[in-house]
């Protein structure tokens, strides 16, 4: 039986924090694969819209190319008109990869969100959820919760008053102050954040020349 983990996000751009969450992912829950998983359309409202699907696809593409043990999962055939449900998602996924041990890789701000996500009952028992904890980050609305254990601690409290078990692993990991909220931000106000792209990301956005309003 193989076990896949799943790293979805919106991706806008792929950053290096993406990379080392992922990476962690991969050693410390002794994955086979990580699945990169960009939202089509997320279902949480965004202040902007996401840049194109094709863009979002092809900078995880090129930030993954050296990497063996990850692969991208990108759904050509969907419509942008549809929200992209992670239940959804994951059940395509069932079918396409039967016999398989699943995680959910995430960030402390997603993992809180969880009780909220549609149908998040039936992914529960589903998977093994991976947890990376996220520090305050300049620029962003939101605090990220911190610790994360008693984080988790709290979001499984809440599946087990629904008599679920959750599942739960805090990966071992310093707080990576990166966002991608900030990195369009900076690119915007023209300070280039350099140390926190993959090179051949950073020479894709400027190259398709994104983020620039
Ligand atoms: P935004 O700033 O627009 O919210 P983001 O940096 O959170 O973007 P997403 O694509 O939304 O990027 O993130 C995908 C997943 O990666 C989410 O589960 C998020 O919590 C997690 N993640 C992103 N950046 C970090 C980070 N620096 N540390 C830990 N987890 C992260």
């Amino acid at each position: 039986m193989q076990k896949i983990g799943i790293f979805g996000g919106t991706f806008d751009p792929v950053h290096r924090g993406h990379a080392i969450v992922a990476e962690a992912a991969l050693t410390q829950a002794q994955l086979d694969v990580v699945l990169w998983l960009p939202d089509r359309r997320p279902p949480h409202p965004l202040k902007v819209s996401p840049s194109a699907y094709e863009h979002r696809c092809k900078m995880v593409e090129l930030a993954i190319a050296d990497r063996p043990e990850f692969a991208l999962f990108c759904d050509p055939n969907g419509s942008s008109a549809s929200h992209s449900y992670a239940i959804n998602t994951f059940l395509t996924l069932c079918r396409t990869y039967p016999d398989t041990r699943w995680s959910w890789i995430l960030g402390a701000d997603a993992f809180a969100k969880l009780p909220k996500w549609y149908r998040a009952r039936d992914l529960v028992d589903a998977c093994r959820w991976l947890v990376a904890p996220r520090p305050l980050v300049r620029d962003r609305a939101e605090n990220f919760p911190d610790p994360t254990t008693d984080l988790a601690e709290r979001v499984a409290a809440e599946f087990s008053r629904l008599g679920l078990t959750l599942h739960w692993q805090i990966l071992d990991l310093p707080g990576i102050a990166v966002s991608s909220t900030a990195i369009r931000r900076s690119r915007r106000q023209g300070n280039w954040p350099c140390e926190s792209l993959a090179d051949a990301v950073r020479i894709y956005i400027e190259s398709q020349n994104l983020y620039r309003h």
